[in-house]
C-alpha cells in the first residue's frame, strides 16, 4: 500500500484532513480542524514512530488567517530586537518564513513566540537567520524559493511520488549497483558520476574545469548510459565549481529534477555559478548558462542537514557528513537497496580541523566503498602544519607592509578567503597593527553566506560571532571593494593586503590586481590553493619571468610565497589516515579527483597498507559496486 494511504487509515476520522502532498520524502496533511491542527502533536508523533518518515501538520486555506493580516501579527508578536529583514509567505504550503539577524531572539523563550503564531493565524512559522553583513545577491538567492510556491509546493510532491509510487523493479529482481566516472577521473576538474541500481540515476556532482580548455572543459554527459530524461536526483558534495559549475547547464538542458544539497552549498553555488557567467562576459566570451537558469537550479534544490536520513529513490537513502572542506562540504553516504551495499562518496575533504571548520567526519552506520579525492595523493605531498603557515602569512603580509608594499592573496572565495580573513584579524587585533584588507567582490558575498550559517562553522567561530559584537567577519580592518574604479583606489593608496577570485588566476580581479601590481618587487603574491596545471597561477608560480595578461605582456617581479598548509584538502598522509581511522573500515575504495600520477600513487600505497581493494578509474570507465 502506499504509504499515505496507510498514514490516512490511522488518523482519526474527525481530524478534516482536506489533502495530503510529499515535500520530497516528507509528507504533509493539510486539516481544516482547527481544534486538531492545534492539539494533533501527539498523533503525529506517533504516526512518524510507526511509519518511520517525518510528517507535518499544516492548515488548510480555508482555516488560516489573511496573509496581510498575518503579517501584522507576526510584526506584533517578535520583539523589535529580533531585527526582522523580511517576512515571506508561501500560501501552497501554508508556510511563513521569518528572516531575522537574531534568530533566537525571534523564536522566542522555548519557541513561545512561533507557538502564538501557529495557533493565531493557523500559519506554519519558520525562522531563519539573516546575515549580518548585508549582501542583495545572497537575498536573491533566497528569494527564488519564495516566488512560485505553488510550483515549489507541485515540484516537491512529485519527487515524493516517484520515491514512494512510482517503482520500476519488483522484489524478485536481482540487486546492483554500478558507478560511472563522468569527470574527474585521474584528474582534478569536472568532477561528475553516474550511480546507477535498478531504481536509480543519480548524479554525484557536476562541475567544471575552470583551467581547461573548451570541450575538456566539461563532465561527459554524452557518455551513452547518460540520458538526462531519466535523472533522478543530483547531490552536490560542496559548492567549488568544478564539483557544482556545470550544474545549471543541466537546466538549461531541461533537466526539472531535484537537487540535494546543504543549505550553505545552494547558496555558495549560485553565487559562484552567477561569478562564473561575470567572469565569462569580462573576457568576451560566451558563457555556458544564464541567471535564469541559476534560478531553476536554485527552485529545485532540497537542502538536508547534516546526519538527517533521506530517500530520495525507491532504492537509495542518502545522508550528508561534515567533509571539513569548505562551508556546507559533505560527504555523501548513500544506503542503497535497504542496506544491500553502502557506498560513500567524500567529494573534498579535509581530516584536520582548521581555524574555521571541524575535521571530517570519521564514523558511520556502515561503510562498504568509500570512492575518495587524491588531490595531494602523492607521497610527498606533505602540507607543514598549519600554524607555521599561519606564522609565515604573517611574516609576509608585516615584512610587505612595512617595505610599502601590498599583499595579493588570489583566493577561491569559498573556505580559505574567509580562513585567511580570521587570520589576518587575529594578527591585526593581537598586535595592534592597523592595515586594510580589501574584500573583493564575491569574496564578501561569500564571507555574507558564513555569517548567515554559523551552524557549519567550528564551535570557536560559532561562540564569537553568537557572543555581541566578537564577530571576527565584521572587523572594521575589512573593506569591501567591487568595481574597477575602486579597485584604482586600492592600487594607488597606502599598503594593504588584497583577497581577491579567482585562486588560479583564471579570471576574475586576481588577474587584474596581479597585472598593475607584478612589476613592484615591493610588492608579494601569496597562492594558498591548488594550481591546475596550465593555469597562469601555475606558471607564475613555476617561476615564469613573463606572462601575457589581456594585451598586455607583463613581468613578475613582485615576491613569490606558496602557502599550501591552509589548503582545505587533506594531504598524503591525511588522506591515509582518513582510512586507518574511518569506522568501519571500507573494503573498497575508489580514488578520483587526482593527477593521474596521484590517484595510482595513492591506490597503491592504501592497497599494500590497508590491504583493501583500490581502483583509480579513468574517465567514462564505469565499476561495480558489489
Ligand atoms: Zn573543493
Amino acid at each position: 500500500m502506499v504509504v499515505i494511504e496507510g498514514i490516512l487509515n490511522k488518523v482519526p476520522s474527525d481530524a478534516q484532513v482536506t489533502s495530503t502532498a510529499y515535500e520530497g520524502a516528507n509528507i504533509v496533511l493539510y486539516t481544516k480542524n482547527k481544534v486538531f491542527f492545534k492539539e494533533g502533536g501527539d498523533i503525529i508523533r506517533a504516526l512518524v514512530d510507526e511509519f518511520k518518515k517525518r510528517i507535518d501538520l499544516r492548515a488548510d486555506s480555508h482555516i488560516r488567517m489573511d496573509a496581510e493580516k498575518a503579517r501584522e501579527f507576526v510584526e506584533k508578536t517578535i520583539p523589535a530586537d529580533a531585527d526582522i529583514t523580511q517576512i515571506l509567505f508561501e500560501p501552497a504550503r501554508s508556510i511563513i518564513t521569518i528572516e531575522a539577524k537574531k534568530p533566537g531572539v525571534a523564536i522566542g523563550k522555548d519557541g513561545e513566540n512561533l507557538k502564538r503564531i501557529k495557533e493565531e493565524t493557523f500559519w506554519t512559522p519558520l525562522v531563519r537567520r539573516e546575515s549580518v553583513i548585508p549582501s542583495k545577491i545572497t537575498t536573491n538567492i533566497r528569494n527564488v524559493l519564495f516566488t512560485d510556491s505553488e510550483y515549489r509546493r507541485k515540484f516537491l510532491d512529485s519527487v515524493g511520488k516517484r520515491i514512494y509510487e512510482l517503482r520500476k523493479k519488483s522484489a524478485d529482481d536481482e540487486m546492483w549497483a554500478r558507478i560511472s566516472i563522468l569527470g574527474a577521473g585521474r584528474q582534478v576538474g569536472r568532477s561528475c558520476f553516474l550511480l546507477q541500481t535498478p531504481e536509480s540515476k543519480i548524479l554525484l556532482d557536476c562541475g567544471i574545469n575552470v583551467a581547461a580548455q573548451g570541450k575538456y572543459q566539461f563532465p561527459y554527459v554524452n557518455a551513452p548510459e547518460f540520458h538526462i530524461e531519466d535523472l533522478d536526483a543530483v547531490i552536490i558534495s560542496h559548492a567549488h565549481l568544478d564539483h557544482s559549475g556545470f550544474l545549471p547547464y543541466l537546466f538549461k538542458m531541461g533537466y526539472r529534477g531535484p537537487v540535494y544539497c546543504t543549505e550553505a552549498t545552494r547558496d555558495a553555488m549560485a553565487l559562484l555559478a552567477l561569478d562564473y557567467i561575470d567572469v565569462a562576459q569580462a573576457g568576451l566570451k560566451q558563457p555556458l548558462y544564464s541567471s535564469t537558469d541559476i534560478k531553476e537550479m536554485i527552485k529545485h534544490c532540497i537542502t538536508l542537514e547534516y546526519s538527517e536520513v533521506t530517500d530520495i529513490t525507491p532504492d537509495v537513502r542518502i545522508t550528508l557528513y561534515n567533509a571539513g572542506h569548505i562551508l556546507g562540504s559533505s560527504f555523501i553516504h548513500c544506503h542503497i537497496g535497504e542496506g544491500w551495499h553502502n557506498f560513500m562518496y567524500t567529494g573534498d575533504f579535509k581530516v584536520k580541523s582548521s581555524m574555521l571548520f571541524d575535521g571530517c567526519a570519521l564514523v558511520f552506520p556502515r561503510l562498504e566503498t568509500v570512492m575518495m579525492e587524491s588531490t595531494y595523493g602523492l607521497t610527498d605531498d606533505m602540507m607543514p602544519p598549519r600554524e607555521d603557515c599561519e606564522k609565515q602569512m604573517i611574516k609576509i603580509v608585516k615584512e610587505t607592509i612595512q617595505r610599502k608594499g601590498k599583499v595579493l592573496i588570489p583566493s577561491l572565495g569559498v573556505g580559505r578567503s574567509q580562513e585567511i580573513m580570521l587570520l589576518l584579524e587575529k594578527f591585526s587585533r593581537e598586535e595592534k597593527i592597523d592595515f586594510p584588507v580589501w574584500i573583493d567582490g564575491m569574496v564578501w558575498d561569500i564571507t555574507a553566506i558564513h555569517n548567515a550559517y554559523p551552524r557549519f562553522l567550528n564551535k570557536d567561530v560559532r561562540e564569537k560571532i553568537f557572543y555581541e559584537g566578537k564577530d571576527p567577519f565584521l572587523s572594521p580592518i575589512f573593506k569591501q571593494v567591487g568595481s574597477s574604479k575602486e579597485r584604482k583606489l586600492v592600487l594607488e593608496g597606502p599598503p594593504c593586503v588584497i583577497v581577491a577570485t579567482s585562486g588560479m588566476l583564471t579570471g576574475g580581479p586576481s588577474v587584474q590586481y596581479l597585472k598593475e601590481m607584478a612589476d613592484n618587487p615591493k610588492n608579494s603574491l601569496i597562492f594558498t590553493s591548488y594550481q591546475s596545471e596550465g593555469a597562469l597561477g601555475s606558471r607564475v608560480q613555476k617561476g615564469e619571468k613573463e606572462v601575457q595578461i589581456d594585451d598586455t605582456l607583463v613581468k613578475i617581479k613582485l615576491e613569490l610565497h606558496t602557502l599550501y598548509g591552509l589548503s582545505g584538502h587533506s594531504d598524503r598522509e591525511e588522506l591515509g589516515s582518513f582510512i586507518q581511522k574511518v569506522k568501519p573500515r571500507p573494503r573498497k575504495a575508489i580514488i578520483v579527483h587526482g593527477e593521474s600520477s596521484k590517484t595510482l600513487d595513492l591506490a597503491s600505497n592504501l592497497h599494500k597498507t590497508f590491504k583493501i581493494e583500490t581502483i583509480a578509474p579513468r574517465n567514462l570507465e564505469s565499476i561495480r559496486l558489489r
